[in-house]
């Protein structure tokens, strides 16, 4: 792509870094940034700058939260007894719109996976690990996505824990196989953590 400008070409380049945006729609994007008043592209980059700046991340779950203790986990009518694995905040942002799910959460922050060099210590594996190990924790639910990378980090931590009290379930599977959690629909993911099943049973199927 030849650029006339310099500024432009830098805009476009910066923008196309973000996933799913090729130069083109960078390129769209931009030119549609210099026909707005200046005040969007500002309240654009201010956004950005503080979301970089201020967040935070749940001293509990791990989910971004705006305060140390999120909402979900400083709230005392949900069931803290019960914890639900998640990959990261989309999971639970759709676990919540099911309104089914009345337990808690922790966010791993990914999925364990060799070949992106994405190891048990990249994640808050060890986070989990010790709170489960600290007591109060009676079931955790796996519901990281159907992937090889799912199935890998639910049975690592499960093998972590063999031996514990822990009571361990995986959402049932009317997720086809490769879905990613945030795009199943409401019902069939409320279903699925109701149907639960125990995480011995998914392994003996697979
Ligand atoms: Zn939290």
């Amino acid at each position: 792509m030849e650029f006339s400008s310099k500024l432009l070409q830098n805009a476009v380049n910066e923008m196309s870094q973000l996933p799913g945006i090729g130069k083109r729609t960078a390129l769209r994007l931009v030119l549609h940034l210099l026909r707005q008043p200046p005040t969007q592209t500002e309240y654009l980059v201010n956004a950005l700058r503080e979301l970089r700046t201020e967040i935070k991340f749940c001293k509990k779950c791990h989910s971004i939260s705006d305060i140390e203790i999120c909402e979900i986990c400083s709230n005392p009518n949900r069931k803290n007894t019960v914890i639900c694995v998640v990959e990261d905040i989309r999971d639970v942002m759709a676990i919540e719109a099911t309104s089914q799910y009345r337990g808690l959460y922790h966010v791993l922050g990914g999925k364990i996976s060799p070949l992106d060099g994405i190891g048990p210590q990249d994640l808050t594996i060890q986070s989990l690990l010790d709170k489960v190990k600290s007591g109060d924790v009676q079931e955790l639910i796996f519901a990281l996505s159907a992937t090889m990378e799912g199935d890998t980090t639910n049975f690592y931590i499960y093998k972590q824990l063999e031996g514990t009290a822990v009571k361990i379930s995986t959402i049932a599977r009317g997720i086809g196989v490769n879905d990613e959690l945030e795009y199943a629909d409401e019902v069939t993911l409320g279903r699925s953590i109701i149907n639960r099943v125990p995480f011995e049973n998914a392994l003996k199927n697979s």
